[in-house]
């Protein structure tokens, strides 16, 4: 079987398709959305009204001294990226390692996210990260986020990384100290910790997104972000029942991976629920179920490394004997990504495969609403028109059967909320009065740049700071490390000359073994500066840059969304792209650093042994 095949696309997907018919469908569907401001954002950080919105409701904030010491290693994040450094630089025998975060506690994303119903939708055998290392097992095939988090909590454990963390602490500015040859982090706990090496781990979700919408200040009710779930007010828990909503309307704003897994339990729990939807997303099958002992038993020692490996290399359109993980993402995200080509034929005819494949998964997603939807008005909000390449698909179960229910009202609002006022939103010139807005508006994912999603001045050699140096788009060493900024590591993301990876612990893992093993053997060979040369800098950058690939063509013709710069996919920088076309050569990427760290002759490094 070629897994890229897109079985349950329906093989009548394309009957009937009339390609010009349907290009105009959505072309006319993305107008609708391109329009001026949508993409306007909030600095939650800077923000008037909202800032609190920052807040912790998860663990109370205790006060403390501020700490002024040296340690080996500082880590920024204590979220997966973060944990998994953690854990390989104690393997490489550093000892003194200090992880500082915002949050009361190790997780990240999975420490903030913990609205009803959260769950990964990377299958958790592949997703949860040092499963062998730790003796576990997920105990179903997509995990919750309780279960993801108390998983890395028990890495945090094992590796020792909680006694001397940081927590509910933000960095204010981390410097280059020349002289000392360390790094200063200051904090905003009047904290100051020395560091010989510096380690970014701040992932791409730790910004919440919160749209500018007029009037949003002044809505009477109570109101919060999915990443920071108010169940002081709500009342229940990611799997009980939102009690404190008996009696209340609530309105949700925002249909993507969060606001859908949250319609469920607000649907059963609220008295009416308003769905304001800008977009619908594509609802895949999930098909979630227990994990059975009898494949936990049938695993061979490396099993998980070959797992992640088998769906990495479907998700790059490469051939395989099997398909382990067998869902949404293997069938219908691959197949889009890299549609098979017969051999002989020309670029057009493939392209025009392409589009024909992406229609007929398209239209499976919109046959699934119809099957599940019993109200046609409702049903045909819900149906996504679009290609299904222009934006996250969302994978479910149970959400548009909750759309069935009398207590939820889906508001079609493809140009945005007109406002809030006291009583709540406004679309079409309708109020709907709410007791309470959830925002579901996701978070400043990929495209924010590294040193914005930092949230701190990175100063390095002569004063420059990290925000300066890239301001005209990225300049590392394998998307890790930047010259000027000696013994610092950034962890891969998208965004900054590495690769992306639909399961991102597959590139933290990556990521970790490299600081781990670069660490480790610098500190053998007594290197106490490291910075990066201009050759190997220039050269890397510019592999990045040959291998992008324009296709602003197909994507401007794409619903906005974060995939395609909200609509403006020519403004992209190719500078901020990644190793290998497309979505980078992961396996590429791999190679090159493991080789890197196996030859353990620093090529493209400038090394200073001070002392020795
Ligand atoms: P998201 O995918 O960015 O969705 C934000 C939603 O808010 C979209 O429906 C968006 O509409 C809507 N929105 C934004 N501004 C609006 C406005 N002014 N008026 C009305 N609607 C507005 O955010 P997310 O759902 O939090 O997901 C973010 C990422 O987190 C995902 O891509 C995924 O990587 C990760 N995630 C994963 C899971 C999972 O695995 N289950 C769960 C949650 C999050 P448009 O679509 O029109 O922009």
């Amino acid at each position: 079987m070629d897994p890229r095949r897109a079985p349950t696309a329906g093989a009548d997907g394309a009957a009937g398709y009339d390609p010009e018919a349907v290009r105009a469908k959505y072309l006319a569907e993305r107008d609708k959305r391109l329009v001026p401001g949508r993409a306007e954002i909030r600095d939650l950080r800077a923000d008037e009204h909202f800032s609190h919105y920052r807040d912790d409701p998860f663990t109370p904030f205790v006060e403390r001294d501020p700490v002024t010491d040296v340690v080996d290693v500082v880590i920024v994040g204590g979220g997966i990226a973060g944990l998994l450094a953690g854990a390989r630089l104690r393997e490489a025998g550093i000892e003194r390692i200090r992880i500082i975060d915002l949050a009361g506690g190790v997780g990240g994303t999975w420490y903030w996210n913990r609205y009803p119903g959260v769950m990964c939708d990377v299958e958790s055998y592949t997703y949860m990260p040092m499963l062998e290392e730790l003796g576990y097992m997920p105990t179903r095939r997509y995990a919750f986020g309780e279960e993801i988090l108390g998983h890395l909590e028990a890495i945090a454990d094992k590796f020792d990384l909680v006694a001397g963390a940081l927590f509910h602490t933000g960095v204010t500015r981390a410097e280059w100290d020349e002289e000392a040859a360390r790094w200063r982090i200051r904090t905003d706990r009047g904290d100051e910790v020395g560091c010989r090496w510096y380690v970014l781990a701040v992932g791409i979700l730790n910004l919440m997104k919160l749209p500018t919408i007029p009037g949003m200040e002044e809505f009477a009710g109570r109101s919060f972000h999915t990443a920071r779930w108010d169940y002081e007010y709500t009342g229940g828990g990611p799997h009980e029942p939102l009690t404190g909503l008996a009696g209340k309307a609530v309105a949700l704003i925002g249909t993507g991976a969060s606001g859908i897994q949250c319609v469920p339990p607000l649907a059963e729990s609220a008295r009416h629920l308003y769905v304001f939807q800008r977009t619908p997303s594509a609802i895949g099958v999930r098909g979630n179920r227990p994990t059975a002992p009898e494949f936990a038993r049938s695993l061979e020692p490396g099993w998980q490394r070959a797992r992640m490996d088998n769906f990495q290399a479907i998700m790059m359109g490469r051939p395989v004997e099997v398909d382990l993980v067998d869902d949404g993402w293997t069938h219908h995200f691959a197949a889009v990504q890299h549609p098979p080509r017969q051999p002989g034929t020309t670029m057009a005819e493939y392209l025009r495969t392409g589009e024909e494949l992406d229609y007929s998964i398209m239209e499976a997603h919109r046959r699934r609403v119809n099957e599940l939807v019993a109200d046609p008005v409702k049903a045909d909000i819900l149906k996504p028109y679009y290609r299904y390449v222009c934006k996250r698909p969302c994978f479910h179960d149970e959400y548009l059967q909750a759309c069935n229910s009398t207590n939820v009202t889906l508001v079609d609002c493809p140009g945005g909320i007109e406002r809030i006022t006291e009583h709540g939103p406004v679309v079409g010139g309708e109020q709907f009065e709410v007791d309470c807005i959830v925002y579901g508006t996701g978070f400043e994912a990929e495209l924010t740049p590294l040193f914005r999603r930092a949230g701190h001045e990175i100063v390095g050699r002569g004063g420059v700071t990290l925000g300066q140096k890239w301001a005209d788009g990225a300049a590392t060493l394998f998307g890790m490390m930047s010259r000027g900024f000696p013994n610092l590591f950034v962890m891969p993301a998208p965004g900054q000359q590495a690769v992306v990876t639909v399961n991102y612990t597959q590139l933290a893992v990556l990521g970790a073994e490299f600081v781990g093993g670069a660490i480790g053997q610098l500190r053998l060979r007594g290197v106490e500066v490291f910075d990066v040369s201009a050759k190997a800098e220039e050269s890397w950058t510019q592999k990045v840059v040959d291998s992008y690939v324009d296709s602003s063509t197909m994507m401007s013709a794409c619903t906005p969304s974060r995939i395609n710069n909200e609509g403006h996919p020519e403004l992209l920088n190719p500078r901020n792209g990644n190793y290998g076309r497309g979505l980078g050569d992961w396996f590429g990427y791999r190679e090159r650093l493991e080789q890197w760290l196996v030859a353990g002759g620093f090529e493209g490094l400038e090394l200073e042994v001070r002392s020795g």
